[in-house]
C-alpha cells in the first residue's frame, strides 16, 4: 500500500484543484504529508474564559465573552485611521484596536452580537486593550469540548480562496481522520523508548489538536527532536567521513617543556575552564586523530595561555608549532606575551609577517625549515607558499573570522599529515549553535573570567549630553587612563564614513586641546596605522579616534574609557567585542553607548542588553533571538539546518545537545552506516538530503 502521506492534497475532500494550486504557491504543500507538516504556529486555550476585570498588561492571550458596545474611529494622517471597539463582558470595559482592517472589523463584527475575543492584553491610556484580535461569534464555538484550538499561519491570498486557519484545521482533522494505520516511525525503537519519546504517529496527530498543554508539549519536543536529530546526523556524518580520510599525528605524551611551564613559570593557577579546555585538547591529540577544535572563550577569558600550554604539548612531542592572527600588531602582541610566558625556558620562538624582511627573514625561514624554531608566531605571512616547516604538527588561528575556510585549508598542505588545529574565537556563538555552524570543528567553551576582573560599567548616554560625557573622559584621563572613541562605519558608504571620521576628529581635538589624540580607520595603509595604533600602546597619546579596526583583540590594559558614537549603528556583537577592548587592567573599565534620543524597540532592547551584562553568551543568545539564525555571520554559506519547520535553535539549545549525543553515538557504532539496527535512520537521511539540503556546503 503507498504511503498515505505521499498522496496529492487535491483528492482531500474540501482542497480540489484550484485549492490545490494556491496551498502549493503559498506554503509548498502539495501532498498529505505535506500539510500534515504545517504546524499550527500557536492554540488557544479554549477551556479558559477571563472576566475583563482580571486582565492585566502582562498575561499571555487571554480569551473574553462579551458584546460590543460601540466604535470610535480616529484618523491617523491621510487615509489612515485606527478603528476601536469598546467591548463588555459585564464585569468591566476594554478596548479592541484595529491600525488597518478597521473598516472590514466595523461590517463583520455588530455591536449587541456575542463574541468570543481572544488576543495579547496591554494597557493603553489606562485601559486594557486588545490590538488585531482573533473574533469568533460565541455561538459557533463549543468551548468545553475544544481544548486546544490550532492557528495557522494563512496568506492574504489563501484567505480569499477561503482558505482560513479555520479551514485548514477542517482539513488537517479530515486528513488525521483518514490515517486509519499508524504512521511509519523514523526512529529506532530503542531511541525512542530510551529518550522517552512520544511516537510518531502519536506526535503528528497530537500536534493539531492536543487536549492539553502537557501532551501538546510531548508531541513538539519529539517533533522538535527528530527534525534537529536528522540535522545533526548528518553533520556528524560527514566530519567523520573526513576524518576517516586523514590521520592526525599522535602527541602520546606530556613531557617536560609542558610539566616545567606548568610547574615553575605559570604566573597564576589556571581558571578550572582552562584547565577543562587543555583536558579536552590533550585528549584529541592523543587520539590518533586529527583536531578540528573551535576555541570560544569571551574577551579576556585567557585563550592565548590555552593555545600556549598546547603549543607546549606539540614541541614536547618533536613537533613544532604556530599561531596565526589576524593583523601584525596582534601578532608582535602574542610574540611579547608568549615570550614573557615563557621566560627563560629552552624554546625559540620567532615572529614571521609581512613586516619581517631580508636578512631576518631568511634567518627565520631558513631556522624554520631546519626544525629549529619551536614555535612561530605570525600572520598570514604564515601561509605563503615559501614558507616551509620541518614538522608542522599543531597549528592555532586566533579570531578565527578573519580566516578564511580557504586558508585554513592551506595549513594542511604544510606537513605530511595536516596538522591538529585550534581555531579561537571571541566572537560568542551560542553552542547549540556553533555545533550546526561549525559542523566539523568540535566545540571548547572557557566560560569563566580570571578571577579579579571588575566587570566593564556600562551607560548609555544621550547624543544631546556630549558635554557631560567629554568632562567625565577628561576626569579619566587624568587620572593616567587613555580612551577609545569610536565610530561608526558602514561599508556602502566607506567615503562618507571617513569623512564622519575626519570631522569628529576635528570637533574631538578642539574638544581635548590639552591632550594628544591618534586617529585610526581601515582606509590607512597598514604600515600607518600601526605606527598610530602603537603610539596609543605606547601611552604617547591618551585617545585613540578609530573606526571599528580596533574590534580584534587589541591589547591596552591602561585604557579604561570606550566610548561608541551612534552606538544604534552597532549589532550587539560587536558592541561586546568593542566594550572588550577595556576592562584588561585593574582600574574600573567604562563603556559608554551613545545614541540620539529616538530609537526603535529593537535599538533600545540592544542597548538594555548591553548595560545589563557583560557576559557574552548571554548576549550572544540574546542577539540570536533578536535577529534569528539566518542573520548571523556563517550561516549564509552553511545555508543549510535553518529551514527548520518546528525547532528553534535559539531556544531549543537542549534538544540540540541532545540530538547531537545521539548522532554521535551512532555514528560512533556504526561508522560505516551499514549496521542493521540503524538501517532506518540512513535511509531516512538520504530521503531527506534527497530533497533538501547541500550538504557539501559545510565547512
Ligand atoms: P583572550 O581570551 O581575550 O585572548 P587573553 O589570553 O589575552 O584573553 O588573556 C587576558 C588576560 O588575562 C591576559 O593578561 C592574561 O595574562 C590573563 N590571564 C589568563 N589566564 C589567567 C588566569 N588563569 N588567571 C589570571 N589571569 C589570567
Ligand atoms: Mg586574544
Amino acid at each position: 500500500m503507498p504511503d498515505i502521506l505521499t498522496q496529492d492534497i487535491q483528492f482531500l475532500p474540501g482542497v480540489g484543484p484550484s485549492r490545490k494550486k494556491i496551498l502549493s504557491q503559498e506554503l509548498g504543500i502539495s501532498t498529505y504529508g505535506d500539510l500534515l507538516q504545517y504546524y499550527p504556529y500557536k492554540y488557544v486555550d479554549r477551556s479558559r474564559l477571563y472576566a475583563i476585570s482580571e486582565l492585566t498588561g502582562d498575561m499571555p492571550y487571554v480569551q473574553v465573552r462579551g458584546r460590543i458596545l460601540s466604535y470610535e474611529t480616529f484618523e491617523m494622517g491621510p487615509r489612515k485611521e485606527r478603528v476601536v471597539a469598546h467591548f463588555s463582558d459585564g464585569t468591566s470595559v476594554m478596548d479592541l484596536t484595529w491600525f488597518n482592517g478597521g473598516k472590514y472589523a466595523k461590517k463583520a463584527y455588530r455591536p449587541g452580537t456575542m463574541y468570543i475575543v481572544f488576543g495579547k492584553p496591554t494597557v493603553f491610556n489606562g485601559r486594557i486593550n486588545v490590538v488585531h484580535p482573533d473574533i469568533d461569534q460565541a455561538d459557533t464555538l463549543e468551548l468545553s469540548a475544544m481544548g486546544l484550538q490550532p492557528y495557522y499561519s494563512t496568506t492574504e491570498k489563501m484567505k480569499k480562496a477561503g482558505l482560513t486557519s479555520r479551514a485548514i484545521e477542517r482539513l488537517t482533522k479530515s486528513l488525521v481522520e483518514r490515517m486509519k494505520e499508524p504512521l511509519a516511525e523514523t526512529l529506532t525503537d530503542e531511541m525512542v523508548a530510551r529518550l522517552h519519546m512520544m511516537g510518531r504517529d502519536a506526535a503528528l496527530r497530537t500536534i493539531h489538536y492536543p487536549k492539553d498543554a502537557r501532551e501538546l508539549e510531548r508531541a513538539r519536543a519529539r517533533l522538535k527532536f527528530e527534525e534537529l536529530f536528522y540535522v545533526q546526523l548528518g553533520i556528524v556524518r560527514y566530519a567523520s567521513d573526513q576524518r576517516r580520510k586523514y590521520r592526525g599525528y599522535v602527541f602520546p605524551r606530556v613531557g617536560e617543556c609542558f610539566n616545567t611551564f606548568y610547574s615553575h613559570y605559570l604566573p597564576f593557577p589556571l581558571t578550572e575552564a582552562q584547565k577543562r579546555v587543555i583536558r579536552e585538547i590533550r585528549r584529541d591529540v592523543g587520539s590518533g586523530r586529527q583536531m578540528n577544535r573551535l576555541l570560544q572563550g569571551d574577551v579576556g577569558s585567557g585563550k592565548t595561555l590555552v593555545a600556549l600550554m598546547s603549543m607546549l604539548l606539540a614541541v614536547d612531542n618533536g613537533y613544532q608549532a604556530c599561531i596565526m592572527a589576524p593583523t601584525e600588531i596582534l601578532a608582535e602582541q602574542h610574540l611579547a606575551t608568549i615570550r614573557s610566558f615563557l621566560g627563560d625556558m629552552p624554546l625559540r620562538v620567532e615572529l614571521l609577517t609581512g613586516m619581517v624582511k631580508g636578512r631576518q627573514r631568511r634567518d627565520v625561514l631558513g631556522a624554520l625549515a631546519e626544525g629549529r624554531i619551536d614555535i612561530l608566531v605570525g600572520t598570514h605571512a604564515i601561509i605563503e607558499d615559501s614558507v616551509h616547516f620541518a614538522r608542522l604538527g599543531f597549528v592555532v588561528v586566533d579570531e578565527q573570522h578573519r580566516f578564511g575556510v580557504a586558508q585554513r585549508a592551506k595549513l594542511w598542505g604544510k606537513s605530511a599529515n595536516p596538522p591538529h588545529i585550534l581555531v579561537m574565537t571571541a566572537t560568542p556563538i551560542p553552542r547549540t549553535l556553533a555545533m550546526t555552524l561549525y559542523g566539523d570543528l568540535d566545540v571548547s567553551v572557557i566560560d569563566e573570567l580570571p578571577p579579579g576582573r571588575k566587570p566593564v560599567l556600562t551607560q548609555h548616554v544621550y547624543d544631546t549630553r556630549l558635554t557631560a560625557l567629554y568632562d567625565s573622559i577628561r576626569r579619566q584621563i587624568r587620572l593616567g587612563r587613555q580612551a577609545y572613541i569610536v565610530f561608526p562605519l558602514i561599508e556602502e558608504s566607506e567615503k562618507s564614513d571617513l569623512r564622519n571620521l575626519e570631522e569628529g576628529f576635528e570637533v574631538l581635538s578642539q574638544a581635548f586641546p590639552e591632550f594628544r589624540l591618534s586617529k585610526v580607520h581601515g582606509r590607512m595603509k597598514p604600515a600607518e596605522k600601526d605606527a598610530e595604533m602603537q603610539r596609543f600602546v605606547n601611552g604617547e597619546t591618551q585617545i585613540l579616534v578609530a573606526t571599528t579596526v580596533i574590534e580584534v583583540g587589541v591589547n591596552v590594559p591602561n585604557a579604561s574609557v570606550m566610548v561608541i558614537l551612534d552606538a544604534q549603528r552597532f549589532g550587539l556583537s560587536q558592541l561586546h567585542q568593542l566594550r572588550g577592548r577595556v576592562g584588561r587592567g585593574a582600574d574600573q573599565s567604562y563603556c559608554i553607548l551613545v545614541t540620539p534620543n529616538k530609537l526603535s524597540d529593537d535599538t533600545r532592547k540592544r542597548i538594555d542588553i548591553m548595560c545589563d551584562t557583560t557576559d557574552g553568551f548571554r548576549i550572544a543568545e540574546a542577539d540570536l533571538k533578536l535577529r534569528g539564525p539566518g542573520d548571523l555571520e556563517g550561516t549564509q554559506q552553511s545555508g543549510m539546518a535553518f529551514d527548520l519547520k518546528i525547532a528553534d535553535i535559539a531556544r531549543d539549545g537542549q534538544l540540540v545537545q541532545m540530538a547531537r549525543d545521539e548522532a554521535r553515538r551512532i555514528i560512533d557504532d556504526d561508522p560505516e552506516c551499514g549496521k542493521e539496527r540503524y538501517a532506518l535512520l540512513w535511509s531516512r537521511l538520504r530521503e531527506l538530503r534527497r530533497n533538501e539540503i547541500n550538504w557539501g556546503a559545510i565547512s
